[in-house]
């Protein structure tokens, strides 16, 4: 167990993370990155970034993040492959952090980057297939389904994004959607609908996954939402991509949320209700979710947390004065 002292404590290594600590850095504030479950954060789990701009090629996810993490070790940055399970902010700044290490960490300014984990339909057998059938990451688990039947559940970017991925390893991809229309970009769904290996299922919703004799997965049970027959899918893998949700349990009657679980900071700011608490990134932003934007959000909360520093060096003066 040690006390790690810093100026400024970031929680969370994604794209908003990284940023904030990159300009933490060349700010002299020597950020302390927290990095999580998922060092990199969600861009690790995709393989293809065709968006992040300055690159003329595609680029994939797990690289891009790689060299964010460099970038920002290169310019001063500590990282720490632990957890943060607890916080406190109620008494302003300093702020105490409790990692699931049982290291402690005490800050000046605190930088909130926990962006968002996958969603599950929370149906029966779900739950119990998982890692028997059941998965949430089309990029770490379709190699388990080479040659065989799979399904992906979501109509959105990563639904469409898995669906395609998964063609690198079978030739029978289903795509199961409860509406008739995509949320997806339309270059995307351009290449799915055009996609002679992948299926699109409209106005079906999974009700429950399904075990054979053997204990993994065999069919799901489909629910038509425009009233007609009840169905059954067999497959062996299925994919569920229907979006993330904020990772903001931590901060639960801590700091304001809106319906969604998403942190509340002021319109156009990082800026959370707490001085020197700041949030960037998905976990904040319901709207955009993008790895540009949440490295931008990363570096108006090191900005931010910049100025705050100064306005607190400048008390700190005059009451020694
Ligand atoms: P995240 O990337 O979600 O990172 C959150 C970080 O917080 C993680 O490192 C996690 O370990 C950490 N964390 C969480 N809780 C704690 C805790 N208690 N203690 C310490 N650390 C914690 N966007 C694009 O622009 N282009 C794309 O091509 C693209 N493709 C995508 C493909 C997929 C499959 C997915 C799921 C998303 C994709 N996105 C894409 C969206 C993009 O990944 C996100 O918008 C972006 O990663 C958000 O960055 P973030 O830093 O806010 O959070
Ligand atoms: P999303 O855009 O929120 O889409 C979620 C999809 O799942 C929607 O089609 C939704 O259906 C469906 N869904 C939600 N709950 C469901 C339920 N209970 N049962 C059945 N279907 C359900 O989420 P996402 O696709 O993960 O994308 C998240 C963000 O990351 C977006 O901003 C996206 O642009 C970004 N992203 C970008 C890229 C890229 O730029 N290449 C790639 C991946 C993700 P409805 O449509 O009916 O609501």
């Amino acid at each position: 167990m040690a006390t790690h002292r810093t100026k400024m404590l970031i929680i969370g290594s994604g794209p908003a993370g990284y940023s904030a600590a990159i300009y933490g850095a060349r700010a002299m504030m020597e950020p302390i990155v927290v990095q999580g479950l998922q060092p990199g954060g969600q861009l690790t789990i995709t393989t293809d970034v065709e968006n992040y701009p300055g690159f003329a090629d595609v680029i994939q996810g797990p690289w891009l993040m790689e060299q964010m993490q460099k970038q920002a070790e290169h310019v001063g940055t500590r990282m720490m492959w632990d957890t943060i399970v607890d916080v406190d902010v109620s008494k302003g700044s300093p702020f105490t952090a409790k990692g699931d290490s049982g290291d402690e960490y005490i800050a000046d300014v605190l930088v909130i980057c926990t962006g968002a984990q996958a969603k599950w339909l929370g149906v029966p057998g779900e739950m119990e297939l998982g890692g028997k059938g059941v998965s949430a990451c089309a990029t770490c688990d379709g190699f388990f389904y080479r040659g065989k039947k799979v399904a992906v559940i979501g109509g959105g970017n990563t639904a469409v994004e898995e669906a395609l991925y998964l063609t690198n390893h079978s030739d029978d991809v289903t795509l199961i959607h409860r509406r008739d229309e995509l949320r997806a970009e339309k270059i995307l769904q351009e290449r799915l609908l055009n996609h002679p290996k992948i299926t699109v299922l409209w106005n079906k919703t999974v009700e429950s996954f399904e075990a054979g004799e053997n204990g993994a997965l065999h069919h799901l049970n489909l629910r038509d939402t425009q009233g007609g027959p009840d169905s059954t899918f067999e497959c062996d893998g299925a994919f569920v991509a229907i979006g993330h949700a904020p990772a903001t349990e931590l901060f639960k009657g801590k700091l304001p949320m809106d319906d969604g679980g998403y942190l509340l900071t002021e319109p156009g700011s990082p800026k959370t209700e707490i001085p020197g608490v700041f949030a960037a990134g998905d976990v904040t932003d319901h709207t955009y979710r993008q790895a540009v934007t949440a490295a931008g959000m990363g570096c108006m909360a090191a900005l931010d947390a910049e100025r705050f520093l100064a306005t607190l060096e400048v008390a700190e003066r005059e009451a020694a004065e």
